[in-house]
């Protein structure tokens, strides 16, 4: 499998605090002088461009509290050999930034909602802010960041209610966009996926038994790990990412480059490579690309998820 994409988590602070990214409640910052500035960003990503890189989504923490975050995405909307430029996001601030980001070349977005139920999604997120989030994805629609993909993890106990499933399942009915159920993966010591797992096969007989059988949905583009599917007459799609069910290695083509400049050829990498510590050593472009080679071929071992590192967080690699 070629590597072609690179996620980048542009910062590890979030405006949210959800129960699966931060179990223990805030695990601290990491410093400003250890974030990666643009311009580290942006050499960091030309250089992973002349190693097949081609495509990039933006993440974090949540990438829409990092200040400029519209000129980082035209920084790299210009390079040449991007073809697909995207953002994961919770959507607070979406609403204020949808146009902005989209004139300076953003071409997608994901939206988290794990709720359509308001106080549900106050319970997950510790914030009241649906409606808010709501108002982004119109806009977000509205402004041309299309598809726009609705990600939503369910966790036994907390948002698996046939309600609360049906109701986020609802919402591809309506609206242009496609419902992407994720499975929850392991995050660490002090979360229990084995017990809190809700698998996928279960959230489509629920969706099934509310609104009929679903239809699959062949596209000509890469969807990732994400199988597509649709309800009768529906304007948008469901989506369901398995990652627990089935494991999605071995054609896995991406890299994730952290908010503190670590590039992981596997989101549970234990070994990692620093490319802050490089950049600000001084290093040529050369010794940049021997590193990211390295990297690069570091990734044929993953085969498996086996290898979870005890101090994983979710908002430290970006999710
Ligand atoms: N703040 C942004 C957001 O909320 O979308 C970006 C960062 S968040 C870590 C990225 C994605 O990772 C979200 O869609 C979130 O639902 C997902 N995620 C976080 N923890 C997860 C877990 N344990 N299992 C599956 N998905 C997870």
């Amino acid at each position: 499998m070629s590597v072609d994409y690179l996620r980048i988590s542009v910062t590890d602070r979030c405006n949210l605090r959800c129960v699966y990214c931060n179990p223990l409640g805030d695990c601290g910052f990491f410093e400003h002088k250890e974030i990666l500035r643009f311009e580290e960003i942006e050499r960091i990503t030309g250089l992973l461009t002349e190693c097949g890189i081609s495509k990039i989504r933006l993440t974090g923490g949540e990438p829409l509290v990092r200040k400029d975050i519209v000129r980082l995405v035209g920084k790299l909307a210009a390079l040449p050999a991007i073809d697909s430029l995207a953002l994961t996001t919770n959507g607070v601030l979406l609403e204020g930034l949808a146009g902005q980001l989209k004139a300076a070349g953003l071409q997608r977005v994901n939206i988290s909602v794990d709720s359509a139920r308001r106080d549900s999604y106050r319970n997950i997120t510790g914030f009241d802010l649906l409606p808010k989030v709501t108002k982004g994805i119109y806009k977000a629609i509205e402004a041309g960041l299309a598809p726009v993909k609705i990600n939503s993890v369910i966790i036994k106990g907390v948002n698996d209610s046939e309600e609360q499933i049906a109701a986020l399942a609802e919402m591809s009915i309506r609206l242009p966009l496609t419902v992407r159920f994720i499975e929850y993966c392991p995050t660490g010591k002090h979360t229990n996926p084995a017990s809190d797992y809700f698998p996928n096969s279960e959230v489509r007989a629920i969706i099934e038994r509310k609104y009929g059988p679903l239809s699959s949905v062949v596209e000509g583009h890469s969807n990732g790990p994400a199988l597509n599917f649709k309800i009768k007459d529906s304007v948008g799609g469901i989506g369901f990412i398995s990652g627990r069910t089935s494991t999605f290695c071995c054609s896995c083509n991406r890299l994730r480059l952290t908010s503190n400049g670590k590039l992981m050829p596997c989101l549970y990498s234990a070994h990692t490579y620093d490319l802050k510590q490089l950049i600000r050593s001084g290093a040529s472009n050369r010794q940049i690309l021997d590193l990211l080679g390295r990297a690069i071929n570091e990734k044929s071992n993953y085969t498996k998820l086996n290898s979870l590192n005890e101090d994983f967080s979710m908002c430290k690699v970006g999710g």
